[in-house]
Parts: structure tokens; C-alpha cells; sequence
């Protein structure tokens, strides 16, 4: 670990004993000249605001004690005044892959070739996002609130969508990746993590943690508090003044079921279900194969839902769009239930990992999976469709991309016993 140039001395260095992340990713940090744990900077920014000015005024950013020398870490404000330390854009590869700011190669995310940069910009208070839907639509006979639609500049879109925005949070919050050091993963932990990327994030302009609900887990000692944080959710759509709102719920799907006129949507840690129509619920399965097929249920799989909503004139929530994500019992993405098989083995084999995402639609060619406990990186490909020619042909273009990069490759055909995931990190 890189050394700060003052010792800490207010706060304590021990690993943290917080519920949320003791068991996920922390790392230390250096915030003007003080050795802080990451999680407790997360948890108590407050506490560390004249830490926080200091170091940006003195500095200019934190640092990130991962490796020696120390990385630069972003140093953002809120515009509530709230700050939080982020990655450096485009450093995220040179930390250790079990820091929290550790990222995979812009190359190996489908994020560069997808957008434009006005889709996702990073700046001075956060991230700023150009959502390709209007989540304020006008009562009015004026000009209705535009909804920037999907624009492209070239191939690449000038607005991010549903699935690229869920995504983006899961990319973002690292939770497509896993590190045999992290040990457990939970919604608690996926919730903390999202809230934590949620919080410098702005859609549409308007401050992520107002138009995107992420349904907290359900709290026995005070069910309460989950109520209330879902009343406030629920007050903000609708009518209000001259506008109708809509807002986004991000949540894992617990149960899908059909009613007499679609379906209902049973969330995890959440007594509110939401309500589909039956074309929409066609639409989403057809879109989204993978994450409603009955082999992922077969699987210790998990479905990760993005649900815009509409407030219905009986008070119901009516899914407007969707996105859906089939996961890992370690919420780790997998495209089809034999990469959850894949993924939860190479987890149960002590490798590290991180899942590449696509984000909206590109023809990216990413691997199935990385291995970041090698180096060089090593890739992983599950091959689960025989015979189809645009399947095959992009099998061969992935395997001379490897050879070409003189990377080690280990390939499973599922027709066939998966491979030793121990033996290949020898
Ligand atoms: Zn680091």
C-alpha cells in the first residue's frame, strides 16, 4: 500500500465494521495529507468536509493508496454541498483489481463505442447523463418537455437508454466485477455501492437520487424507514403543478406473474408491486430472452430490473419501459444461464473477475469474461449455440483477436464439462 505524506490521526485505519461493506471492496485513501478508509469517507463524507476542501484546494484531488506511487482520485462536490471521491477518468485499469476504483480497459467495455461524449459527461459535480427519455412531460398546451430521444452522432448514440443506464450503474459501482477478497455479496452491498454512484450522478439533469429510486433492503428493526423512503419515491410521480413526472425504480425482480390484463412485477425487499400491460411484458421478454428464460431460473440466477414508471389514476405503479439484467447469485451480469454457470464457478474457484458490458446494443466484441488475477488479463468464452453461422463466424473473430493478443483463452463449449478454473490461473 502507498503511504500519505501525514499520518492519520483522528481516525482509526482498522477495517471498517460497518454492515454495508465490510465484506465488499475498501480500500485507503489519501484526502490532504490524512490516511482514510474508503468506506468510512463513503459513510461519513460530512464528517471529512474540511478534509475534503483542504485537499482540493491544496491538491486538487485524493489520492488512491492501491499502489505506489499513489493514484489520482477525482474530488467532487454536490450540488447539495455533499462530496465524494470518484476515479480518475481513464486510470480505473492501473489500480489493483481489488481496489474499488479498479476498472477494465476502455477497449473492454461497450461504453466507448456506444455513446458520444455528450451522452455520459464527467465533470466538476459528477456525472452528467443525457437519459433518451423525458421524465417530466408538460400539462400544458406550451411545448411539451422534450425528450432528448435517441440521437446519434455517427454510429455512436448522443443519449444513453434504459439498459445503458442500468448498465452503467452496475459498471460503475464495480458490481460487474468479483474478488475472491470480497467474500460475500448481498443487495445490502449492492444497494450501498449503487447509492454511493447514484449520489454524483445527474439524469436529465435532475439529481439521480430524485428520479432514481433504489429500493433499499428491507430493514427488520425499522420497516418504517422503507416505507418512508418509497412514500417520498411515490409523492414525486404524478401530477405536480403543471407537469406529470415519471421516475425510475432500479430493484431485483423477486417474481414475474400474469394478472388479467399483463403481469405484476414483485420486487425484492419491496411490498409495492409494479404492473405491466401484456404488450409491453411481450416486448420486455423478447428484448430481454436471457433474463425471462426458464434456464436462468434453473440456475442460482437472479433477474436486476430498471423500471421507469407511471403513477396510474388509482395509485398503482405502471411499468412504462424496462430493462432487465440476468445475474449471478453474486449479482455479477451473465448473458445467458450458461454464463451463470460460468460465473458462479469461477467465483466458487477463488478467481477474479469482471463481467464486460455492452451497454445499449453495440456490435462491440467483448469477451465473455475477464480474468484480472492474471497478468496479462486472461479471457473466458462459454460457447452455448452450434451451428448458427453469425455465431460461429463471431466465435472465429474472437478467437484470432486473442491469438493475436497472445492472451491466454480458456473456452467452454457447454456441450462439454467446464474446464479446471483453478488449474489456469497456475
Ligand atoms: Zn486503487
Amino acid at each position: 500500500m502507498a503511504l500519505c505524506e501525514e499520518a492519520d490521526e483522528g481516525i482509526s485505519t482498522a477495517e471498517p465494521a460497518g454492515v454495508t461493506m465490510a465484506s465488499e471492496a475498501d480500500g485507503y485513501v489519501c484526502l490532504g495529507g490524512r490516511t482514510v478508509v474508503l468506506s468510512q469517507l463513503r459513510e461519513h463524507a460530512d464528517e471529512y468536509a474540511s478534509s475534503f476542501t483542504r485537499a482540493k484546494a491544496e491538491v486538487g484531488h485524493a489520492q488512491c493508496l492501491c499502489r505506489t506511487p499513489a493514484l489520482r482520485l477525482v474530488i467532487r462536490c454536490s450540488r447539495a454541498g455533499r462530496y465524494h471521491v470518484a476515479g480518475w477518468p481513464g486510470e480505473g485499469e492501473h489500480h489493483e483489481a481489488d481496489c474499488p476504483f479498479y476498472k477494465l480497459p476502455p477497449g473492454l467495455s461497450g461504453r466507448r463505442d456506444a455513446y458520444s461524449v455528450d451522452a455520459i459527461r464527467e465533470g466538476e459535480t459528477g456525472v452528467s447523463i443525457r437519459f433518451d427519455t423525458a421524465l417530466a412531460r408538460s400539462l400544458t398546451g406550451a411545448p411539451r418537455t422534450r425528450a432528448p430521444g435517441e440521437q446519434r452522432e455517427g454510429r455512436a448514440r448522443r443519449t444513453v437508454g434504459l439498459l445503458g443506464l442500468l448498465h452503467w450503474l452496475w459498471e460503475e459501482s464495480q458490481l460487474t466485477a468479483w474478488h475472491p477478497r470480497w467474500r460475500r455479496r448481498n443487495w445490502w452491498i449492492c444497494h450501498a455501492r449503487l447509492l454511493e454512484q447514484a449520489e454524483g450522478c445527474f439524469i436529465n439533469q435532475a439529481p439521480a437520487a430524485e428520479v432514481l429510486h433504489i429500493v433499499p433492503p428491507f430493514r427488520p428493526a425499522s420497516p418504517e424507514q422503507s416505507a418512508t423512503a418509497f412514500e417520498v419515491f411515490k409523492n414525486r410521480l404524478g401530477r405536480h403543478g403543471l407537469k406529470e413526472h415519471r421516475r425510475l425504480i432500479l430493484g431485483e425482480i423477486k417474481a414475474r406473474t400474469s394478472t388479467k390484463y399483463g403481469v405484476r412485477y414483485a420486487l425484492a425487499h419491496q411490498r409495492v408491486p409494479l404492473f405491466a400491460s401484456a404488450a409491453l411484458d411481450e416486448r420486455v421478454r423478447r428484448s430481454y430472452r436471457s433474463a425471462f428464460a426458464h434456464a436462468g431460473t434453473e440456475q442460482d440466477a437472479r433477474r436486476v430490473g430498471l423500471f421507469l414508471v407511471d403513477l396510474s389514476p388509482r395509485g398503482n405503479l405502471t411499468v412504462v419501459d424496462m430493462a432487465a439484467m440476468l445475474v449471478t447469485r453474486l449479482y455479477i451480469p451473465a448473458d445467458s444461464s450458461h454464463e451463470v454457470a460460468m460465473g458462479t464457478a469461477l467465483a466458487d474457484s477463488g478467481r477474479a473477475f469482471v463481467k464486460p458490458l455492452r451497454y445499449d446494443g453495440t456490435a462491440a466484441v467483448l469477451p465473455d469474461f475477464v480474468l484480472t488475477d492474471v497478468t496479462p488479463h486472461a479471457y473466458v468464452e462459454v460457447y452455448g449455440i452450434h451451428g448458427r453461422e453469425s455465431y460461429e463466424r463471431r466465435k472465429s473473430t474472437k478467437q484470432a483477436y486473442y491469438q493475436r493478443q497472445g492472451a491466454t483463452l480458456i473456452e467452454w463449449d457447454v456441450t462439454q464439462k467446464m474446464p479446471d478454473l483453478v488449474a489456469s490461473r497456475l
